[in-house]
């Protein structure tokens, strides 16, 4: 059930006052500066009380923010003007006052704020939103989405220009995850428009991404709108998959790999294939579906294997060729070499090793031993599709971890296709970090 916690006053702001007193500034502290997460010093408003609350940046560290990259770090803002309660609109200005943005305050984050937007005559509210929202929905249709199936990321955060919302649509369920304290603040008012515009059965809040704590966000999740239907399900490419809204990973499902997965559909024809990571069998069932000679499939999760299998059977598929293990991947793939298997397509889509690139060093260690692994399980011919979801793991690191793990399991391999996240999960070119889904179809020589 959803559990609400009391909320802060939304502070309603207006159009920029211009910047009155910024000669007045409270000068950070050192205390402050050497604090784990240091936030910026705050002053009273002085002069018009109805003025909106304020974020000055640091002489010079605008830059990004002049890129229209949407997140301002703590170390960026000199001060605050007024006293923002997290998720309030602050507006954003230089050094010498000058209107950057309007962003949602988060004083518990070390992004401090968010962008919400670049024109100073915007006003925050319902409307805006609702503009938002509807543009979003707008792009995937032009864009022809939803032809191939009928869950689709409607929202993708920063990407949609709804910085820590994402929307995701299972049929006519909608499950809603807020990742930080802007959109927590219009919980109710982003609800209220979904309804509007998409008349879902029922709006599930998922608010229990691991980034909610980093955000000093309470974990929370049920429903919001309507009523959860006993069975949530998805089509993808002629597959039906049941989707666990409630208690699945993420959102329920990983809506990103669809197209991914019909690709190793078409590839698997008579090979013998490796699933690792397998959730609710997303690779597996086009595996099965594309005429494979045999899928092995592996998850330490056993409610996702129990979904793959019910998945196997509601769409009719051979089971006889599944075979199904609830095992560490690590320790799996160690296994099946010992063993002596082999296959001739294998699917790594593990969850994330790096979170940031603080987490680069230890995840590339992962990557590059459950890639090696694969590449000795593979035939001569064989195919290897690997995938990284970490943010903190950028393409070239990518690329180089897995040419290095080819190196070091003898084997010469070339790429033969670079892939990203479907179309629904949009990167806009000024937040790079919205593309942390990358994968690499390999072909051992
Ligand atoms: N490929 C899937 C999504 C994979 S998500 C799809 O298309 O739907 C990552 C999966 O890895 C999750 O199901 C999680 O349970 C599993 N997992 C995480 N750590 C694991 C480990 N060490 N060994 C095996 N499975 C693991």
């Amino acid at each position: 059930m959803s559990q609400t916690k009391p909320r802060t006053p939304s502070t309603p702001h207006r159009q920029s006052q211009g910047g009155k007193d910024f000669r007045k500034r409270v000068q950070r502290s050192k205390q402050q500066t050497d604090a784990p997460a240091p936030q910026p010093a705050t002053r009273p408003r002085a002069g018009n009380p109805s003025a909106e609350p304020g974020l000055v940046l640091k002489a010079d560290r605008d830059k990004s923010l002049l890129r229209r990259h949407p997140w301002i770090f703590s170390g960026a803002v000199e001060c605050i003007d007024g006293a923002p309660a997290s998720g309030d609109t602050v507006a954003v200005r230089d050094a010498s006052g000058k209107f950057l943005a309007w962003a949602a305050y988060n004083a518990d984050s070390q992004i401090t704020a968010r962008v919400w937007s670049w024109n100073e005559k915007d006003l925050i509210d319902k409307t805006f939103f609702r503009n938002r929202i509807a543009g979003a929905l707008k792009a995937r249709r032009s864009l022809g989405l939803g032809r191939d199936s009928n869950g689709m990321r409607l929202v993708h955060g920063e990407s949609d220009g709804l910085p820590g919302l994402i929307v995701d649509k299972y049929g006519g369920v909608l499950v809603m995850q807020l990742g930080s304290a802007g959109p927590e603040h219009w919980r109710d008012t982003l609800a209220d428009i979904l309804q509007e515009l998409c008349s879902p059965v029922c709006i599930y809040e998922r608010s229990d991404s691991d980034g909610r704590e980093l955000e000093g966000l309470p974990v929370r999740s049920g429903v919001l709108r309507g009523a959860l239907p006993d069975k949530v399900e998805v089509t993808e490419h002629g597959i039906l998959f049941a989707v666990d809204v409630a208690a699945g990973q993420k959102t329920g499902f990983y809506l990103d790999q669809r197209d991914n997965r019909a690709l190793t559909g078409t590839l698997a024809t008579d090979r013998d294939v490796l699933n690792c990571f397998c959730y609710t069998g997303g690779f597996s069932l086009y595996a099965l579906r594309g005429d494979a000679k045999s899928v092995l499939s592996i998850d330490s999760s056993q409610e996702a294997l129990h979904l793959a299998q019910a998945n196997v059977e509601l769409n009719g598929l051979d089971a006889s060729r599944a075979e199904w293990q609830c095992a560490d991947v690590f320790e799996a793939l160690r296994k099946l070499r010992d063993q002596n298997r082999k296959f001739d397509l294998i699917v790594l889509d593990p969850p994330k090793f790096a979170p940031t690139a603080a987490f680069a060093e230890k995840a590339s260690r992962a990557y590059k031993d459950i890639n090696l692994l694969g590449f000795k399980l593979l035939r001569p011919g064989g195919l290897l599709f690997t995938y990284s979801c970490s943010g903190g793991i950028s393409d070239d690191l990518f690329q180089k971890i897995i040419a290095g793990a080819a190196l070091d399991a003898g084997v010469d391999a070339q790429i033969v296709k670079k892939l990203h996240a479907a179309a629904d999960h949009p990167v806009l070119l000024s937040f790079p970090e919205g593309a942390y889904l990358k994968g690499l179809v390999l072909r051992v020589a």
